[in-house]
């Protein structure tokens, strides 16, 4: 199946000038939603992964079902105020403003290898505060999956130090 023509193009969201990349034609197929996540986690079938985490909100869409897929348990990264428990936060700047989200301080231990991941790469700056936080709670970044990556972003660049690995590449 071709999976890029189930991400749909809208003009002009959240903001004019951003083509917002629309991933839930993709969801709504159970067909290519089960080929999408079986082949992302293909990607990273032989890897050493203790857990799957996800960054809010597209994130969970992708990560939770392929942490199923890879038979790993998933952490969420949330935006900030969503977690019950002792947080970790970390602020940076994102391709319409600044941002912020947090993890659970516990959901990390020294030495957990984690396999990070989004529904889309941009300039990469979601994903490598994420891997701050997970390094700074002790744990190991040993890949980033996305469904798609937006090549032109140039991501990849600032995730230099990490092993980035998209299904789609646009
Ligand atoms: P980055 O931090 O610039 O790489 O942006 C990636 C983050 O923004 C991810 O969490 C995406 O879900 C979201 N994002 C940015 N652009 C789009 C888009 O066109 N479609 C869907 N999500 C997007």
């Amino acid at each position: 199946m071709n999976l890029s023509e189930k991400i749909r193009n809208i003009p002009d969201f959240p903001k004019e000038g951003i083509l917002f990349k629309d991933i839930t034609p993709l969801l709504k197929d159970s067909k290519a939603l089960k080929e999408a996540i079986v082949k992302l986690a293909d990607l990273f079938r032989d890897y050493e992964i203790d857990y799957v985490v996800g960054i809010e909100a597209r994130g969970f869409l992708v990560g939770t079902p392929l942490a199923i897929e890879l038979d790993k348990g998933f952490i969420p990264i949330r935006k900030p105020g969503k977690l019950p428990y002792d947080v970790l936060k970390i602020s940076y700047e994102l391709e319409y403003g600044k941002n912020e989200i947090e993890i659970h301080r516990d959901a990390i231990q020294p030495g957990d290898k984690v396999l990070l991941v989004d529904d889309l790469l941009a300039t990469g700056g979601t994903t490598l505060a994420a891997t701050k936080m997970i390094n700074e709670l002790g744990g190991e970044v040993v890949g980033c999956a996305f469904l798609l990556e937006l090549a032109e972003l140039s991501g990849r660049e600032i995730l230099k130090d990490y092993e980035v690995k998209s299904l789609l590449i646009e």
